[in-house]
């Protein structure tokens, strides 16, 4: 592990432990038999196999069950519901017609039910496919199953569940399941290592592990069958494993998993659960002195010592996981096959919590191999985490005083408003506001303190008005000027500008006196020609008797820009003859020769200022002068870099914000605009946390 890094997202995965891998790369070198050979490599080999499995069988007491080797667990889910399902098929074929129903817990990991009606197809069974409610905790409704038991053919339920770790009444189920003939899995995953399960002395007939989850690779499973219970091979072929999963034995894997098993009896590698408790509390302290409001969405008591999930009211799950990704910390929103997507947990909804709840959801987990300084490390981050969003007047609570400054860009679904402000003259007005943008926009106008000359709308759209209306209500000692007489537009009567200090703001009405009013609003510096527009409209669609007084160079600011260009140019644009736009891109490897190349060039770290806060940029200001150019800012520094070209390397976490950047300069004629590939999440070492600053002398 990157020693910068601080995972919190075990329930994902773990890193493979020193040993595990040690023994995975004798298994690979070494001892790299196959089991099956009956020469001395062979045996050496199998000999290896053999003592996983022991050790395996041991943990879980299997007593005469048995422990095959797959995958991981979704092998393991899908060969025990085949098994069973081809067993209540014949059953079926038999004459008994009993089952009639699928159970599984409603919090269960998506590879459970989407196998029951996988193979409740293939096998043809048209059995229904229920979902075992549960309740505000996260624990299934046993009267429910009490019920249904009778007409079930298989119920599947997890020891622990992966989002929220709370932990199942494993008893509580096999009494509700009574003497129902019906089969039951288990998904034991995310209690390996973490509880005690002893099967043998259960009515659990298939329990699936994986690897991955406990320190060992990704890859290699274990699959619990009970002695009697039905069996249908997934994998027919060489006769592996007994005839019950064929395929050559993934014998790195088992020789890794295998020295996790033989770590956990160490007792030096594992903590045990009272210590992950007082760990899990520790961060569980620092979560809640860090992010005022923040609540946990189910009691600590009631899950796994290695689980913590949470939200905080006014924060996005996707903003939580860019800030800790900022401090080196990694979490997840929800569970990790969904993250990409930023949909509410179901797990959460199948509890019933609020919608905000279950859509701003964080989990953060440990591994049971963390030690102290890990955990005060990742609590020091977390603090971090807090004070950064203090700074940047984000935090639900006690936020600090900031200067604005500039032109600040704020988007909604492409729809964009632009915050103007003169830290000097302690002034700003605000361009196209919506009623959505206001809880944030509030919070940085009350911690700004700057009176707000004017809250301007340049399409005439009713949700302009009623933001500004609620503005008022909100921030009543802000608004004094908006208060008096002005037009449809926000537009203060008789005013022919409005002064913010430094720069004017002043207007071109758009279109014919019977249409909707529109304007265009022109920033101007003392004296000088306008040289940003923010129109209602592309420029392409301005009328060309509002572009004629305006100067060449002139920067529009649309107010919809759904296509990213973040600002337009009258005049040809300078996309080549194709059509394409320069897309000047390099990656890390890239990085040195670029720098050797381009002395003069410029860094740019187009992050927001909650992340610049956090992670420092020390691996890349070695090599050249570091400019913060937030992309939510980058307004402001485009005259000056359009009108002085230099060369410039723009740079973010991934690499998606500086490419809208460098696109961007690229479309309006800049030729040496380049972003890093990948961005900073590729670059092989990260930067110290912490004393992180960023230079306010930098910041545009
Ligand atoms: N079940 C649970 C509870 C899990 O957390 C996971 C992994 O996220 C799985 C099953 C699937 O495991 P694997 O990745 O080994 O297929």
């Amino acid at each position: 592990m990157d020693s910068m890094e601080i995972y919190l997202d075990a329930n994902a995965t773990t890193p493979v432990l020193a040993q595990a891998a040690r023994a995975a790369m004798q298994a690979m070198a070494d001892d790299f038999g196959n089991p099956s050979s009956v020469h001395s490599t062979g045996l050496k080999a199998r000999a290896m196999m053999d003592a996983t499995r022991e050790r395996a069988k041991a943990l879980l007491d299997t007593g005469s069950g048995q422990l095959l080797f797959v995958s991981g667990a979704t092998e393991g889910i899908q060969t025990a519901v085949l098994s069973a399902l081809h067993a209540l098929r014949e059953r079926r074929d038999g004459g008994d017609r009993q089952a009639e129903v699928l159970l599984y817990g409603a919090t269960e990991h998506k590879a459970v039910p989407e196998a029951l009606r996988h193979w409740n197809d293939v096998l043809g069974l048209g059995l229904q496919v229920l979902a075992i409610p549960v309740d505000r905790l996260g624990h299934h409704d046993l009267d429910w199953l009490r019920r249904e038991a009778p007409r079930a053919g298989l119920v599947c339920t997890m020891a622990a569940n992966n989002e929220t770790g709370v932990i199942s009444d494993l008893a509580g189920i096999a009494a509700a399941l009574g003497n129902s003939p019906c089969f039951w899995m288990v998904d034991g995953v995310q209690a390996l290592g973490k509880l005690p399960l002893k099967l043998a002395g259960t009515r659990i007939d298939y329990a699936p592990f994986s690897g991955h989850k406990l320190y060992a690779p990704k890859g290699i499973g274990l699959l619990y069958v009970r002695e009697g219970a039905p069996f249908t091979p997934l994998m027919a072929g060489g006769g592996q494993e007994g005839s019950r999963r064929s395929g050559t034995e993934n014998m790195s894997g088992i020789a890794a998993l295998g020295a996790v098993l033989a770590a956990l009896n160490d007792g030096q590698t594992f903590r045990d659960h009272a210590t992950l408790s007082v760990y899990r509390q520790r961060l569980a302290d620092a979560l809640l002195e860090a992010f005022p409001g923040l609540v946990f969405n189910v009691p600590l008591d009631q899950s796994l010592p290695t689980t913590l999930n949470f939200a905080v009211p006014g924060l996005s799950s996707r903003l939580l996981q860019d800030l800790f990704d900022a401090a080196e910390c990694r979490i997840s929103g929800g569970s990790a096959c969904s993250a990409a997507k930023a949909q509410p947990s179901f797990v959460l909804q199948a509890m019933g919590l609020p919608e905000w709840q279950a859509a701003g959801a964080v989990r953060l987990s440990i591994g049971p191999a963390v030690d102290e300084a890990f955990i005060d490390e990742a609590c020091a981050r977390i603090r971090a985490c807090g004070e950064s969003l203090r700074r940047n007047c984000m935090s639900p609570a006690d936020n600090l005083a900031v200067e604005g400054e500039g032109i600040t860009r704020f988007t909604l679904e492409g729809a964009c408003c632009y915050l103007i402000a003169d830290a000097a003259a302690k002034r700003c007005v605000l361009i196209d506001p919506l009623p959505e943008q206001l809880p944030r926009l509030a919070q940085l106008l009350a911690c700004q303190g700057y009176p707000l000359l004017a809250v301007l709308s340049t399409s005439g759209e009713a949700l302009h008005a009623e933001a500004r209306q609620l503005l008022a209500e909100e921030l009543p000692s802000l608004g004094a000027t908006c208060a008096q007489d002005i037009d449809a537009l926000g537009w203060p009567a008789q005013a022919t500008s409005i002064d913010l200090g430094a720069q004017q703001l002043s207007r071109v009405r758009l279109g014919s006196p019977s249409e909707r009013p529109q304007q265009a609003l022109l920033l101007s510096r003392s004296g000088q020609a306008p040289y940003i527009v923010f129109t209602p409209l592309g420029v392409e669609e301005m009328p060309a008797e509002a572009l004629a007084p305006l100067p060449a160079h002139a920067l529009f600011a649309p107010a919809q820009d759904a296509a990213q260009t973040l600002a337009q140019r009258a005049g040809p644009d300078s996309t080549s003859p194709e059509g394409a736009t320069p897309d000047l891109q390099l990656d890390a490897v890239q990085l040195a020769e670029f720098v050797a190349q381009h002395p003069d060039a410029l860094l740019i770290d187009v992050r927001e200022p909650y992340e610049q806060f956090l992670t420092n940029s020390l691996e890349l200001a070695g090599l050249g002068p570091r400019q913060a150019v937030p992309l939510s800012r980058l307004l402001n520094a485009l005259p000056d870099w359009l009108a002085a070209p230099r060369p410039l390397l723009l740079y973010c976490r991934s690499g998606n914000r500086s490419r809208q950047a460098a696109q961007a300069l690229a479309r309006l004629g800049h030729t040496q605009a380049w972003s890093l590939s990948g961005g900073l999440a590729l670059l092989p070492a990260q930067a110290a946390v912490g004393a992180a600053l960023s230079d306010p002398a930098l910041m545009v």
